[in-house]
């Protein structure tokens, strides 16, 4: 026992599922996994981390969430990118499991850090009955971090120090609802 918090981190799709994928075929799910690495490498030495895939690997949902519960993880927070087909939509937005407290609270503190640190449009903080929100059973969160389908967010998801700063965020709102 290291005394550490641990964290899941779940980057979104992976293997036979790209998630979004932009006109010029950028792939949500590499996306994700870039983001998560950063937040992982920014952890390191603060909390114990885990990752619900370690490649492009087919991960079930259920797998995702089942994973986080046998660890006793102290939080969970998935990471994607939105895609709409209104072209113009942009932004931030963040998830929590309706009705918990805590999932809220982990929620908004990533959405702020997100939005403080990427300058996007803040879309709010929302509730969803997300399979890897509901399974879940701790504090979990799931943040879209920008739309694949605007060009203007897409260039910035492209972007590998894009990716580390939104990285480092979300590890800074980790590590304030940590307490770290
Ligand atoms: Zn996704």
């Amino acid at each position: 026992m290291s005394g550490k918090p641990l964290v899941v981190l779940d980057p979104g799709h992976g293997g036979r599922s790209p998630g979004a994928v932009s006109r010029s075929g950028l792939r949500e799910k590499e996306i994700n996994m870039a983001i998560c690495l950063a937040v992982y490498q920014a952890l390191e030495g603060l909390a114990e981390v885990l990752l619900t895939r370690q490649g492009d690997e087919n991960v079930t949902l259920v797998q995702r969430a089942a994973l986080a519960n046998a660890a006793r993880a102290d939080c969970f927070v998935s990471v994607h990118c939105n895609s709409s087909v209104d072209r113009r939509a942009r932004g931030t937005e963040t998830f929590c499991f309706p009705g918990s407290a805590a999932g809220r609270r982990l929620a908004v503190l990533l959405q702020q850090q997100l939005v403080r640190s990427l300058y996007l449009p803040d879309r709010g903080v929302k509730t969803a009955r997300f399979a890897v929100l509901r399974q879940t059973r701790m504090p979990a969160a799931l943040v879209e971090v920008a739309f694949l389908s605007n060009t203007v967010e897409e260039e910035l998801l492209r972007d590998q120090a894009v990716r580390q700063k939104a990285g480092r965020a979300l590890a800074r709102g980790i590590g304030e609802f940590l307490g770290l």
